[in-house]
């Protein structure tokens, strides 16, 4: 079975997931939607995506700029049996309503709230919760970070976690906000990133607190956690890290100091994107003292939720029972190394 996926909007994760999809064996990109003409929609043309206009667009305004559109929103959704919907916070909520009339399954990002999906969805935390669902939400790029860690420290079982994001305060694209002239803590406290990866494992006990920090490459998070079983040592914890799918565990020898190292790294394995679809972990930077565990981990905001998506679609269509299975094909087609 080949499964139609359309996406709707083309920013940072919408083109991101598009092309994701078009790599896929088992699925077909019939279209992607944008708002306004510009680089991006010449783009997608470019890569032979049929291009759609939505979000109140005018087709006219892409014409006039020599753009080929294919039809607006409603004839792209009734080309599909899916929408991955990557239109910016919130717009989700607004489109939902026509998804459900068109009868169209759809993906969300975590940009919307957890209502609007029947699921919050991580491929590695709980994939066999999104099959044969009609709407998942993948969720935010924090919330992926931590659900992934979650399910490998599951192991141990986890008792108490603090965790500190360090948030990027803009994408790289971004020139109307950010980087900012300071830190900012986040005045909500515990920040909602704790009740939203509770939505993909519930129970997990752990606390967040977030601030901004000047810089666009990445989010960092210190954790502390407090394990129920002790593991047998450090080296037990790190090879579990290291031999889960999308993770990447740098050794010391490796000068990976922090984001900049990591984000050239990616820039010299030479994919067509250089993105960091892994959590990124520092062997360094991990200690272990009996039960208590702190380690950092590094988030790359713009693509780590890019594999999810693409695994919420197998999910919903069961293109593949086994979450292992799934995460093992789009990896594969991403270049995303397996666990080792
Ligand atoms: P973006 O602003 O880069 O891209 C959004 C795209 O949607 C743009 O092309 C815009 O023209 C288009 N659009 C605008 N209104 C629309 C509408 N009504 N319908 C359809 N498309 C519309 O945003 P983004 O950063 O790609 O974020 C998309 C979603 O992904 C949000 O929910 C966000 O919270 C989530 N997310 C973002 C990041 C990140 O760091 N950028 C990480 C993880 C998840």
């Amino acid at each position: 079975m080949t499964v139609r996926v359309c996406v709707n909007g083309y920013g940072t994760i919408g083109k991101r997931v598009a092309d994701a999809i078009a790599l896929q064996p088992d699925m077909e990109l019939v279209g992607v939607a944008k708002t306004r003409p510009g680089f991006e929609a010449e783009a997608a043309l470019r890569r032979g995506y049929p291009l759609y206009v939505t979000g109140g667009g005018d087709p006219g305004e892409f014409r006039r700029a020599g753009l080929k559109v294919a039809g607006n929103l409603e004839e792209m959704l009734r080309a599909a049996d899916v929408v991955i919907d990557c239109a910016p916070e919130k717009a989700g909520k607004e489109n939902a309503p026509l998804y459900r009339a068109r009868g169209i399954r759809a993906i969300f990002q975590g940009g919307e709230k957890a209502e609007i999906a029947d699921r919050s969805f991580n491929a590695l935390a709980n994939y066999s919760e999104g099959l044969g669902r009609e709407r998942l939400r993948v969720v935010s790029c924090n919330t992926t970070g931590i659900a992934r860690a979650a399910a490998v420290l599951g192991r141990w079982g986890v008792r108490r976690w603090e965790a500190t994001l360090v948030r990027r305060a803009a994408d790289p694209s971004e020139s109307r906000r950010g980087p900012i002239n300071g830190i900012l803590p986040t005045f909500q406290l515990p920040s909602h990133h704790g009740p939203d990866v509770r939505t993909v494992v519930p129970g997990l006990p752990i606390r967040t607190a977030a601030v901004v920090v000047p810089t666009t490459l990445m989010h960092v998070h210190v954790n502390q956690v407090e394990l129920e079983r002790p593991p047998a040592d450090l080296a037990e914890v790190r090879e579990a890290f290291a031999k889960s799918p999308r993770f990447r565990l740098f050794r010391s020898w490796e000068r990976v100091e922090g984001t900049p190292q990591v984000m050239e790294f990616a820039r010299d394995r030479g994919a067509a994107r250089p993105d960091m679809m892994e959590n990124v972990l520092w062997e360094e930077g991990m200690a272990l003292a009996g039960a208590e565990l702190t380690f950092f981990q590094a988030i790359h905001q713009e693509s780590i939720v890019v594999p999810e998506n693409v695994d919420a679609v197998r999910a919903i269509f069961q293109l593949q029972p086994d979450g292992a299975r799934s995460m093992a094909i789009t990896d594969r087609t991403l270049g995303i190394p397996p666990g080792t």
